[in-house]
């Protein structure tokens, strides 16, 4: 798959600066924490809107805040490649845009406004150019993604409400590889409690179940399956894991607790039954609690299944076309090391998604950063994406 020289020159031409700037700040000046992204939907939709796209406001399952979706047709029938971007952002201190020396600062700088607006300009130059030569580009944006907050229902209602296209790109902060596997990932809470009342070691507490010595079982019983669990390995993706990223248990040193927890996480790789694993995890939770006279309670949050796509599928070559064109290098093939909706595209859509974004900074922080040559770059791979995965 190769794109004409002349087509990423006028392509490169066509993407405005100025405007795909200004429409970042415009999103980023409008606060966002998941769960309240109307506001920010709101500004996007005036302003795609204002470009004479198509607009829609489906509620999908969300009427706090419903999704906009914009349609761009060629005119002969193709592919439809969708840009598919969330609006909200995880709760911190609200954090206003600033411009300075080439670079956007602010809450949603790097995740995800800035490339939501690279994303919108990719569009714009689309329609102006007259350069897309089948198909269609499908803009879908939305709320609830960033948990604990969210759990990702906004987007899946999206999926089963049929808003998908035959290819997905999903701009997070994800630059150097073209991933085409990814783990997938539960997030494990476990609550170990015993009956009664918490009491002085030497009025009758060291004779009551103790919560301390149940977890600890726990956590060596999780080692003991992560060593297992090393063996399964792909030479992209790495391993599947079971992680202790916390424990906690006790008030003070001579007393029987009535508590203890601790949380972690679980990966798999593609081709693991998230049933199965979940079966794995319980069954150790059960086994300590009848060993121990303790309760073991376990929450199984799943966050989204492990995918993996063919690395000679269209939107696969449409990506590493467009990304040579634009930047002159190939983008190596690899694992996506984070979950995002890309895998519910896969999973749940049964389309094939890549996640490609701007080299953006601070994530999760308060000091998010993106260079505007990144949402430039970001711009032309999108639109030269569509160009080559399109025509079909
Ligand atoms: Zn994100």
């Amino acid at each position: 798959m190769s794109i004409p020289p002349e087509t990423v020159r006028q392509i490169q031409e066509a993407v405005n600066t100025d405007r795909l700037l200004e429409t970042a700040v415009r999103l980023v000046e409008v606060p966002s924490p998941t769960r309240s992204a109307a506001a920010v939907a709101n500004r996007l939709d005036e302003i795609i809107r204002h470009d004479r796209f198509e607009v829609e406001r489906p509620e999908a399952g969300w009427p706090d805040a419903p999704a906009v979706v914009a349609r761009f047709h060629a005119n002969g029938s193709g592919r439809t490649l969708q840009f598919n971007g969330h609006l909200d952002t995880v709760h911190l201190p609200f954090v206003p845009p600033r411009v300075e020396n080439g670079k956007l600062y602010g809450s949603g700088a790097s995740d995800m406004k800035g490339g939501i607006a690279a994303m919108v300009e990719a569009m714009r130059v689309l329609q102006e150019t007259d350069l897309l030569p089948a198909g269609s580009v499908l803009l879908t944006a939305h709320d609830l993604h960033e948990t604990p907050w969210g759990d990702g229902s906004h987007v899946d209602a999206l999926i089963d409400a049929g808003y998908i296209g035959d290819g997905v790109l999903l701009p997070e902060y994800l630059c150097d590889r073209l991933p085409v596997i990814g783990r997938g990932l539960a997030v494990l809470e476990v609550n170990v409690t015993r009956s009664g009342a918490a009491v002085h070691e030497v009025l009758g507490g060291i004779d009551q179940p103790n919560v301390i010595e149940a977890g600890a079982e726990v956590i060596r019983r999780f080692a003991e399956l992560d060593r297992q669990l090393s063996q399964q390995t792909h030479p992209l993706a790495g391993r599947a894991s079971l992680f202790v990223g916390r424990a906690a248990g006790g008030e003070i040193y001579n007393q029987s607790p009535i508590e203890f927890q601790l949380s972690g996480t679980r990966r798999w790789l593609p081709g693991t039954s998230i049933e199965q694993v979940e079966r794995e995890y319980r069954a150790i939770l059960t086994e300590v609690a009848d060993a121990r006279g303790v309760t073991v309670e376990g929450r199984f949050q799943l966050a989204r299944d492990a995918f993996q796509i063919d690395r000679e599928d269209p939107l696969v070559l449409a990506v590493q076309a467009a990304y040579q064109s634009a930047t002159g290098r190939e983008l190596p093939i690899g694992a996506k090391p984070f979950v995002d909706d890309g895998n519910s595209f896969i999973r749940r859509g049964g389309v094939p998604a890549v996640t490609h974004g701007p080299d953006a900074k601070g994530a999760h922080t308060l000091h998010e950063e993106v260079s505007v040559d990144e949402l430039v770059r970001v711009a032309v791979v999108y639109a030269l994406t569509a160009i080559a995965f399109c025509e079909a």
